[in-house]
């Protein structure tokens, strides 16, 4: 993916960062602001943050994770307890981890689905 970037200012730090073409007219914050600063939801939504590629993998993934154990686990465990509870530990670990896994892919997909449709998926901060 190679777009055509302009060199800016970080609105909150002044630092000078990369910025694409189609978001130079937001807020620019730079991924150290972004990591190091409080910043509301919408703020976050109203800005363009620059996230280095590897940086952006790691924190999609941990927020993916994070929200799969926040908001699916309790529905799974609710509704699997007593099957669960006869399981070994091992075959336990076995069988989350992988629900955990086949979770993550598929909230993947969706979310690039969504970004292909022109949906931008929600950025949540690292708390
Ligand atoms: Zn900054």
């Amino acid at each position: 993916m190679t777009e055509e970037t302009t060199t800016v200012n970080c609105n909150f730090c002044k630092k000078q960062m990369q910025s694409p073409a189609n978001s130079i007219n937001k807020k620019q914050m730079c991924y150290e602001c972004f990591c190091t600063k409080e910043h509301t939801d919408t703020a976050i939504k109203e800005c363009y943050i620059e996230i280095p590629q590897d940086e952006f993998i790691e924190e999609f993934a941990s927020t993916l994770a994070q929200d799969i154990v926040e908001r699916a686990f309790p529905t799974l465990w609710k509704t699997r307890e007593n099957t669960y509870k006869d399981l070994s530990t091992k075959d336990l670990a076995q069988e989350l981890f992988g629900q955990g896994a086949y979770l993550g892919i598929k909230s993947f997909m969706q979310t690039t689905k969504e970004w292909n449709e022109g949906r931008k998926p929600h950025a949540r901060r690292k708390s």
